[in-house]
Parts: structure tokens; C-alpha cells; sequence
């Protein structure tokens, strides 16, 4: 079966075919304008040879005629020659007649009397019948021919003389006898090729040459020869008749003996002889149709060179065609693809841009994810002040109820409360710590440190927990490690905290051990490797269960651990921390056997001495509170500016450092605190983070601007409640020697204290060893078995028993009274100035101290509106603040006043 393909006429096919039509075209009409040509040709060459022979048939008859005119003038001449005396006798007739024949080369010269005797050179003859010569009555010069019959024709020329008396006779005509053969020799009567002859005839048709028709015919008479002819159309043997006899010229087509032939007739002055020329025109024909072959096979040859050349033409032009439809095509395709093109192009663009329009769409979810994200961060670090404001109350009052009271029931209920307290913040720290890992925020402040301290903080930290759930704690330290190390402590803590803690929540009972081993020793870096390793007795972990075990706030064998307290959180941001640090948590554990979590870091090496022999009881150095014998750190005469917005932070603070018989002085601004710092010299500041107007780290900035030397020398140390996202690494870096969590740890503080002011100067013991005087406030008026003041009691704004329990006693809750009323003017004109020139943030920042500070002299309803009004700066609600801050400044600012015109207050220092 053909193929497509194949059915298609491939180009070569279609060149080739054309050419082969054009050939055949060319050739067909080559050859049929070869016949018409050869056949026009022959009509010419026709006409042409009967143009030709009748006028060569012409000159030849003046030739002859003009021979024999010649030979008549000789004659003329030669009888004018004669003279009487060759007359005169025979002899002299003769001898003239000799001279003439020599002279004019003749057979004979004679003369004819009257009788008809012929007078020759040589004597007289009497054959006169045979010269055919009217010779009594001749007039004229005459032409005869003698021996018609025989092949020795003699032309005969006579002329007439005037009746010379000769002898007696008179002599009548003079004649002369001439070969035929001299006649006709100036005439070709042949043509070289034998198409032609030329002849003479007499009338008769004999010829003078003996050759009739050219040698042709077998008849001696032309006439009769032509009496066989079969004539042409147009001629006939009569008319050929009528002319030869009336000696007219003209012409014959006929074909005699199967051969065509052409007979041109002109009758020769003077005589009865017609002068013919005949042409072969088979002969011609043959010639004509060699020439016309010759010319057919030459335009053959011309039409084939034709066809090449009309075929490279073609091929040319169909190459040239279909190189221009290929470019067509190119160009079409090239058009086509890049309409594809532009169309992907289009298409992509489309795409791009609803990419682009996606993309800003999750721009702008992610924007708003980043945004709810921050406010979840914002809303977690506030979440965080805001809870650990009353906790660091919490603790920080049952931190006073341990040291100041001997009641055993007491004590225990302050230990539950510092536990739960403890436990509480422990979630808020996890919590923070986790949003901060969330929030790709996290990260190591190294620091050098001490492994010995490290140690010591660990098993003190563990001690209790293992005792009080009847475990035995084993730590086995590695004499090797050495003692000064650098690495990020607190984090280090927190981790093995984080181990050791979970080790003893999972345990009922045996053992919880800690093993710190050097595992490596790279003294040209100067850093070593530890090996850390928390191994307990415990419950155990399900091996299928050992995936889950880093899944936040995914807790493992939850009915069993269901009263134990946890998020779920601890060991992801373990697994977070050792990341940072370039290790990893490794756990081994058998269901119901017991578990072991370890891991591997390298910390820098400041001091390589040894460790050495570490014993756990050597380890219990710090006493707590409750215990027999209490020890506080004491700095007595030592200056501390405690400076925090939140008056109840202030009396927390105060009320913590007490014990310490330092000079307490506060600040609840950062101004207020640059104003301090003009006068006096601390040993100690402790500066609050978060605070309107001017933060921590700006007023440290002014501070460091306008007493450079102070700030050298006087260690400040940062309060922060929102320990998230880096705050506490920025405070560093800020240039803060250091920093407290708050709610403060009455240790973490003491530790501060101990490192940046000096040894404790007297270690207190008992209770009231060391009670501390508050120096910038002191209740004079009290009045009341509750301690408050009456006219405290009579303001209405004020639920005064609310404030005393926030502020502990009626010493602080005046003193706070009288903080709170003094900054009523500044606080209340700030607002309102914040709202004038739009700082709603600022705005906000001052309502949430309001807040704080009204709430913690029991201004509760003042306290609330202050919260709405620090929600709607937060929101950014301005008709809200136009509305409403108004009335709320008014009744704050009447508030201020009342205070301001108490008694008690004013006679406060
Ligand atoms: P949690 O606050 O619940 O302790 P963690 O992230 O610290 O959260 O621990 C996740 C879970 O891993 C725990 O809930 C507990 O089921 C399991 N787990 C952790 N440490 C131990 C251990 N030493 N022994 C047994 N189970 C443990």
C-alpha cells in the first residue's frame, strides 16, 4: 500500500515531469515548424531558383546572342575588308578568305552566288541544301545549324553582301561555319552538383547539345520527351508546346520518370533556338529537407538546450519558490511560536501577576500572620508582666511572711506557696522560652562561669525535690573538668535543670543521677567536651513513644502522668537549646526501668584547673531562708536606687532588700532617676525595662551621656518581666551589666548583689536580725487598729484593704499613696499631651502604669478605666480615648487631690 508520502509528488518528480512536457512541447513543435518551414522553405527556394535561372537564363541567352552578334559584326568586318582586288581573281578570293579564317579563327568563311555555288578557301562546293539557307532572298543575318541530325551540329552564320561581282557571279551571302562546341564553350550547361542544366534547342526541340532533359530523357527531342512528362498543377504540355514554337519564354514544373523537375525557357535573339536551364527539384527538395533536417535537429538541439535551460529556470524557480514558501513557513512558524511564545509569555505574566496579587496576598496573610504572631509574642510578654507583677507580689510577700515569721504552720503554708509560686513561673518561663524558639528568636549570651558554681546551683536546685519525694540524688562530676569555663550558663542550667527536673517528676522512688564526665580535652582550641547525662529509675518511656517525646505540648503516657505538673514544652526547648549550642539530645529508655537523656558540649576553657574530687555534701553551701540559723546578704551603708514605674514593684523590691541594710532609694521614671544620679553616688541600680516615656536602655543611654563616670563605676542591672524575644540579650548588649527576672528570686537577687556590690558585710541571723527601715516612707499617722488612717479610709476611690494587701502594710501602702499622689499632675498632664500629639503608644504605656499603680493602692474603678483606656491606645480606638479620657483625667486628678490633702500623707518624709 502506498504511503502518503509516497502518493505526494515529490519535487525532483514535478521538475522532471514539467521539463519532460516542455520537451515534448517543444519537440512536437519544432518538428511541425520544421515541416512548415521546410515546406515555406521549398516555396521560397522555389520562387527563388525561378527568380535565379529565369535571369541566369537571361544572361546566358545575351551570352549567346552576344557571341553570335559578334561573329556577325566579324563577318560585317571582314567583307568590309574586302576588296575589288580580292575579288579579282580566285585565288586572291581565297587567299583573303584564308586570312579571315585565320584572322578570326573560323571553320570556314564562304560565299554564295546567286546559283547557289558555295565559294570556300579551297574551291567551290555545291552542297548549299545542307546550310538550310534562303540565300537568293536573305536580308538579314541568319543563324543555321547543319547536321541537325548528327552529333557534328555546325552553327552556321550568314549574312547578306551586296551582289559582288565575282567572276561573273554574283556573290549573294556571306557565311562562316562555327564548331557548336565554340559556341557554347563561355556556357556551363552543367552545374557542378547536377541540379541544373542549361541547354539550347531549336524550335523543334532538337538539342543543340546532344543531352535532352539533362541526360535524363531517353527521347532525342525535347518535345517529345515532354510529350511523357506528367506536368505540375498550372502547366501543361500544350502551353510548353505553343511557347517553344512561338519561340516565347516561360517556364515548366513536371516529373518525368518519377522525377520532379523545372524547365525555364528564353528564346535566343536572332535564331529559332530557345536557351532552357532545368532544375532537378528532387535534388532541391533533398538539399532543402537536409538543410530543414538540419534545422530541425538544430532547434531539437536549440528546444532541448531550451528545456535544460527552462529546467534550471524552473528548478531555480521552483527552489527559489520553495525557499521563499520555506522562509514563509519559517517566518509563519517562527510567528506561530512566538505567538506561543507571547501568548506563554502572556500566559506566564497572567500567572505572574495573580502570583504576584497571591503572593501579596500571603504577603498580607503572612503580614497578618506576622502580625498576629507578634501580637501572640506582645500578648505572651504582656500576658507575662502581667502575671508576673502579682506573682512577684506573691512571692515577694511570702518571701517576708518565711523571713519574719516563726510559725511552723505558716512557714509551710509560705513553702506551698513558694512552690506553687515557683512551679507557676517555671510554666511562664517555658512558655516564653517556647514562643522565643518559635519566633526564630533565640539566642546564647556567653559568658564566663564558674563549673564549680554550676554544679552547686544544680544540686542545690535538685536537692530538695529529691528529698522531698524520697529519692536518692547522686552527682558524679568528673575530676577532670576544668573549673573556669565559657558558654551560655543560664542556658546550660536551664537544660540540665530541665533533665534533672523531669528525671525527678517521672521517679517514685530510687535514684536520680547526674554524670558530668570531659570527654575530650582540645587544648590548642582551649575548649572541652562534655558529656552530660541525667539517668533516673523511673517510669520509663514506651519505645514507641520515644518519637513523640520532643512534640510540644505533647505529654507521653498520660494517665499515669496525669498529676504529674507539666507543658509538654520542656524538652523541646531542650532539644531547641542543645541545636544552638551544636549538639543533641540523645535518650535511651526501658519502659518501666528507667530512663537516661545525655548529650555532648563543647564550652570554652578560662581556667583548666581541675575540678578535682567533687563531693555532693560539699555541695550544700547556700542555706535557705526557712532554715535553722538564716542567712541573708548584707551590705549595710551600701546605696541602691531601685527605679520601676509600678509603685508595687517598688515596695516589693524595697521590701525584699530590706534584710540587706542597704539605703534603698527609688525612681518611678527614668527622668526622675537622671535627677537622682546628679546628687548621689550608687553602689547598685536596679532599673526597670518596660517604662513610659523613657525606657530602661534609654534613660542608660542619658545616663552614660551625662555621667559617664558614674555609670562606669556603678553596676546597673536590668528588671525584666517579659523575657521574650531577646529582651534580656538586648538589655546586655545595650550595655546593662546584667539582669533580673522578674518577679525578682529573692537568691538571683542576693547572687546580683553579692557579685556586683561585695561579699555580704554581715550575715544576719534570725528573724529579726537585720529588719530593715524603709527610708523614704514611714506611716506617722496611724490611726486605726488596721493601721489605715481614717481619712484614708473615708475616700470613697479607694478600696483601702485592696491596697494594704497589695502593698503588705500600712507603712508601704502610704508610703505608695503618697508616690501615687505626687505623680497624679505629671502623669495626668502626660496623657493628655500624648493624646494631643496623637503618641497613642505612649498614651497606652502611661494608662497600663495607671492601671498598675491605681490598682495597687486599691483605686480599683480608677485602675479599671485605666485599663480600658490602655486596651483602646493598644487598638488604636481614638474616638474611645477622645471620649473618654476626659472624665478619666478629671476624677484621676481629683483623686490626686484628695490624697494630696490628707494629713497623714503630708506628714510623711
Ligand atoms: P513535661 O512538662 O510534660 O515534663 P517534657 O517536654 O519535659 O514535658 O517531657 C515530655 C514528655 O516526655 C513528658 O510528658 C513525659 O511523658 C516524658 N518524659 C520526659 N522525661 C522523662 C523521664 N525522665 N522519664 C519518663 N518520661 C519522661
Amino acid at each position: 500500500m502506498k504511503t502518503e508520502k509516497d502518493r505526494k509528488l515529490n519535487p525532483v518528480m514535478i521538475i522532471a515531469l514539467g521539463c519532460l512536457v516542455i520537451a515534448v512541447i517543444l519537440t512536437i513543435g519544432t518538428l511541425s515548424l520544421g515541416r512548415v518551414a521546410g515546406n515555406d522553405t521549398k516555396v521560397a527556394v522555389r520562387n527563388v531558383s525561378v527568380l535565379y535561372l529565369s535571369e541566369l537564363a537571361g544572361r546566358r541567352e545575351q551570352v549567346v546572342s552576344s557571341i553570335i552578334d559578334d561573329y556577325i559584326r566579324d563577318m560585317d568586318v571582314a567583307v568590309g575588308m574586302l576588296e575589288e582586288t580580292d575579288l579579282s581573281s580566285t585565288e586572291n578570293l581565297q587567299d583573303y578568305q584564308f586570312r579571315m579564317k585565320q584572322l578570326f579563327d573560323l571553320d570556314k568563311f564562304a560565299f554564295v552566288d546567286t546559283n547557289g555555288v558555295i565559294y570556300t578557301s579551297r574551291g567551290t562546293r555545291s552542297d548549299i541544301d545542307l546550310y538550310d539557307l534562303d540565300y537568293l532572298n536573305l536580308s538579314e543575318p541568319e543563324i543555321r545549324i547543319k547536321n541537325l541530325e548528327s552529333s557534328d551540329k555546325k552553327v552556321v552564320i550568314a549574312i547578306p553582301v551586296d551582289n559582288l561581282k565575282f567572276g561573273g557571279n554574283t556573290l549573294v551571302v556571306c557565311f562562316m561555319e562555327i564548331d557548336m562546341d565554340v559556341l557554347l564553350r563561355n556556357i556551363s550547361i552543367q552545374s557542378n552538383n547536377n541540379t541544373t542544366f542549361c541547354n539550347i534547342y531549336t524550335r523543334d526541340g532538337i538539342a543543340l547539345t546532344d543531352m535532352v532533359l539533362g541526360g535524363l530523357a531517353s527521347e532525342d527531342n525535347l518535345l517529345e520527351a515532354m510529350e511523357q512528362a506528367t506536368y505540375e498543377k498550372g502547366y501543361s504540355y500544350e502551353k510548353f508546346l505553343s511557347d517553344f514554337d512561338g519561340l516565347s519564354s516561360g517556364e515548366v514544373s513536371f516529373s518525368y520518370d518519377g522525377i520532379s523537375e523545372t524547365l525555364y525557357y528564353v528564346p535566343i535573339h536572332r535564331t529559332n533556338w530557345m536557351l532552357t536551364y532545368l532544375i532537378r527539384e528532387s535534388i532541391i527538395e533533398e538539399q532543402i529537407s537536409t538543410i530543414s533536417n538540419s534545422i530541425i535537429v538544430r532547434s531539437v538541439v536549440q528546444s532541448i538546450v531550451t528545456a535544460l535551460v527552462l529546467l534550471v529556470m524552473f528548478a531555480l524557480f521552483f527552489m527559489q519558490q520553495r525557499k521563499a514558501a520555506k522562509e514563509a513557513l519559517d517566518h509563519e512558524v517562527s510567528e506561530t511560536e512566538n505567538r506561543v511564545r507571547q501568548q506563554e509569555l502572556e500566559e506566564q505574566l497572567a500567572m505572574q501577576e495573580e502570583l504576584a496579587s497571591k503572593s501579596e496576598e500571603l504577603e498580607k496573610a503572612l503580614e497578618a500572620a506576622e502580625d498576629a504572631n507578634r501580637a501572640k509574642s506582645d500578648f505572651v510578654s504582656n500576658m507575662s508582666h502581667e502575671i508576673r507583677t502579682p506573682i512577684t507580689a506573691i512571692l515577694g510577700m511570702n518571701e517576708m511572711i518565711r523571713r519574719e515569721t516563726d510559725d511552723d504552720d505558716i512557714l509551710s503554708y509560705a513553702e506551698n506557696i513558694s512552690s506553687a509560686g515557683e512551679s507557676l513561673l517555671g510554666i511562664i518561663s517555658d512558655i516564653l522560652d517556647f514562643s522565643k524558639i518559635e519566633a526564630g528568636r533565640m539566642e546564647l549570651y556567653m559568658d564566663d562561669y564558674s563549673s564549680e558554681a554550676l554544679i552547686r546551683d544544680l544540686y542545690n536546685l535538685m536537692r530538695f525535690r529529691t528529698e522531698a519525694k524520697g529519692l536518692n540524688l547522686t552527682f558524679n562530676i568528673d575530676s577532670a573538668i576544668p573549673k573556669g569555663l565559657r558558654g551560655d550558663v543560664i542556658r546550660v542550667k536551664q537544660i540540665i535543670t530541665n533533665l534533672l527536673s523531669n528525671a525527678v517528676k517521672y521517679t517514685e522512688k530510687g535514684d536520680v543521677t547526674l554524670d558530668i564526665t570531659r570527654e575530650e580535652y582540645d587544648e590548642e582550641e582551649g575548649r572541652v567536651r562534655l558529656l552530660v547525662s541525667v539517668s533516673d529509675t523511673g517510669i520509663g518511656i514506651r519505645s514507641e513513644e520515644l518519637d513523640k517525646l520532643f512534640v510540644p505540648f505533647d505529654r507521653l503516657d498520660v494517665h499515669r502522668n496525669r498529676n504529674v505538673e507539666g507543658t509538654g514544652l520542656g524538652l523541646s526547648i531542650t532539644r531547641e537549646l542543645l541545636q544552638l549550642m551544636h549538639s543533641s539530645l540523645q535518650v535511651e529508655s526501658i519502659y518501666e526501668k528507667g530512663s537516661r537523656f545525655y548529650f555532648s558540649i563543647w564550652q570554652d576553657v578560662t581556667d583548666p584547673k581541675e575540678i578535682g574530687d567533687f563531693q555532693p555534701a560539699a555541695l550544700q553551701k547556700v542555706v535557705r531562708s526557712n532554715e535553722v540559723g538564716r542567712r541573708y546578704y548584707t551590705a549595710p551603708g551600701k546605696r541602691i536606687l531601685v527605679v520601676d514605674d509600678t509603685i508595687m514593684n517598688l515596695q516589693v523590691l524595697t521590701g525584699l532588700l530590706k534584710r540587706t541594710e542597704m539605703i534603698i532609694e527609688t525612681a518611678s521614671s527614668g527622668m526622675e532617676c537622671l535627677k537622682l544620679f546628679a546628687d548621689r553616688d550608687y553602689d547598685i541600680v536596679f532599673m526597670d525595662f518596660r517604662m513610659p516615656e523613657m525606657n530602661g536602655i534609654e534613660t542608660l543611654h542619658r545616663l552614660r551621656e551625662m555621667y559617664p563616670d558614674k555609670v562606669e563605676r556603678t553596676p546597673i542591672i536590668a528588671l525584666t518581666a517579659s523575657a521574650i524575644l531577646g529582651d534580656k540579650e538586648k538589655l546586655l548588649k545595650e550595655g546593662f551589666n546584667d539582669y533580673l527576672s522578674k518577679p525578682v528570686n529573692i537568691a538571683e537577687m542576693e547572687d546580683m548583689l553579692t557579685k556586683y556590690v561585695g561579699e555580704s558585710a554581715v550575715n544576719g541571723t534570725g528573724s529579726n536580725a537585720a529588719e530593715p527601715d524603709l527610708s523614704d516612707a514611714k506611716a506617722d499617722s496611724v490611726e486605726d487598729p488596721t493601721g489605715i488612717p481614717q481619712e484614708i479610709l473615708a475616700i470613697s476611690e479607694l478600696d483601702s484593704k485592696r491596697g494594704l494587701d497589695y502593698c503588705g502594710d500600712v507603712d508601704d501602702y502610704l508610703f505608695a499613696l503618697q508616690t501615687y499622689a505626687e505623680s497624679v499632675e505629671e502623669k495626668a498632664n502626660d496623657l493628655e499631651k500624648c493624646l494631643s500629639e496623637d503618641r497613642i503608644e505612649d498614651y497606652a504605656l502611661i494608662a497600663h502604669s495607671l492601671k498598675s499603680m491605681s490598682n495597687s493602692i486599691g483605686a480599683v474603678g480608677l485602675g479599671k478605666r485605666a485599663e480600658t483606656l490602655e486596651h483602646a491606645g493598644r487598638e488604636g480606638n481614638r474616638a474611645m480615648l477622645q471620649a473618654d479620657t476626659g472624665d478619666f483625667v478629671r476624677d484621676y486628678r481629683a483623686l490626686g487631690e484628695k490624697l494630696n490633702n490628707t494629713e497623714c500623707l503630708g506628714s510623711l518624709e
